[in-house]
């Protein structure tokens, strides 16, 4: 007997009630579609759907899903102009500014809220109220920061939000989910070269199933994620959405208060304000590869290299969902204490839980 198997049908009714519980996650009242896939499928859907020939994308980039919207704007045949950071800092409203005065044929922006494999994180309501100003769709990759930040949707003016189940929220990676604003909408109706007859198709998703009530479901529903995404709201919401995201911060300031203990390593983002709350990453020593450090660790700790050329010099401690703990922080510090000779595990305990402590009270 297995509990995955032989379940009575998802209803269409089901269905709806998880996408209202996921709009209400990211404090929208915009229709919000819930994709079947793992979320590179609504940002790509979202990009596919907004850029045509004649448009002309901001693409801000500060990590490397940055890199990959440029790819997705540029195969639209949109004109990108790209904003890149170092990966070490967040982007400024500021710089965003500047860009949007230099380019103002520009009415699409892509932003990466937290990056989980960076570490960092941009300010959103800054960046969001200046190409609210300027007139631009806002797109925001919110995977890696919703339960983990305050993500305020219609405050802020996002128009595409998109989000995944596994990071913050602990539950599936095999359904995402994006919120469409009125005027995505009306920009994406309007546009001949948005997806139509495709899975990657938010058009199609409006008229067989937004538009037509949400009573009849245009594909088979992906149950079991339909079903751990549904639990994990449940979790989220018997926690309390606070203190979910209020773990995620202590987390960060706990690995990275407990590391500057430890002396070698060192947090690869410089500022506290700028470090995202769901992945700490680590600049090793000069000639020590993050592979070869991560592989004197326990295998089950949440530690990898950095990503593709990153991981020569990049360790990444991800603590999110149930790994975003006091306990989950001081394991793997106690494993790099042993695995890097000189450095002070008791001291790294020490100032992890006091960091831990002083954020939660600071909250
Ligand atoms: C994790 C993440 C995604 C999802 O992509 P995967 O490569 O499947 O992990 C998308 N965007 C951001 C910013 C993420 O951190």
């Amino acid at each position: 007997m297995s509990p995955f198997l032989d379940l009575p049908p998802l209803s269409a009714a089901q269905f709806a009630a998880i996408e209202d519980r996921v709009a209400a996650l990211l404090h929208t009242t915009a229709d919000v579609i819930v994709t079947q896939g793992e979320a590179l499928l609504p940002l790509e859907a979202a990009i596919r759907g907004a850029a045509h020939p004649g448009s002309t994308a901001l693409n801000i980039v500060t990590g490397p899903y940055g890199q990959t919207f440029g790819n997705w704007l540029r195969s639209c045949g949109a004109k990108v102009v790209d904003l890149a950071v170092p990966f070490d800092s967040a982007v400024s409203a500021e710089q965003v500014a500047r860009a949007l005065d230099e380019n103002p044929g520009v009415d699409f922006v892509s932003l990466v809220h937290a990056e989980a494999a960076t570490g960092n994180t941009n300010p959103v309501a800054e960046i969001a109220a200046v190409v609210r100003a300027h007139g631009a769709l806002l797109m925001l990759d919110a995977v890696a920061s919703v339960a983990a930040e305050p993500l305020l949707t219609d405050a802020w003016g996002v128009d595409l939000c998109v989000i995944g189940g596994q990071k913050a929220m602990g539950g599936p990676a095999g359904v995402s989910a994006v919120s469409v604003s009125d005027r995505a909408w009306e920009r994406i109706a309007a546009n001949p070269a948005a997806p139509r007859r495709s899975y990657l198709s938010l058009l199609d998703w409006k008229e067989r199933w937004t538009d037509a009530g949400r009573t009849v479901l245009p594909h088979a529903p992906a149950q079991l994620e339909m079903l751990a995404l549904d639990a994990c709201l449940d979790r989220i919401e018997a926690d309390t959405l606070a203190s979910t995201i209020a773990r995620h911060r202590a987390a960060a300031a706990a690995t990275r208060a407990g590391v500057r203990a430890l002396g070698t390593l060192v947090p690869y983002v410089h500022r506290d304000e700028h470090a995202a709350p769901v992945a700490t990453t680590l600049r090793t020593p000069s000639g020590l590869h993050a592979a070869e450090l991560v592989g004197r660790l326990d295998p089950a700790l949440p530690v990898q290299p950095g990503g593709g050329p990153l991981a020569a010099g990049m360790l990444r401690v991800n603590h999110y969902g149930t790994a975003a703990s006091l306990e989950t922080v001081r394991s793997v510090l106690s494993a790099l204490a042993a695995a890097l000779p000189g450095t002070d595990s008791a001291r790294a305990a020490v100032a992890a839980g006091e960091a831990w402590d002083a954020t939660l009270a600071a909250l």
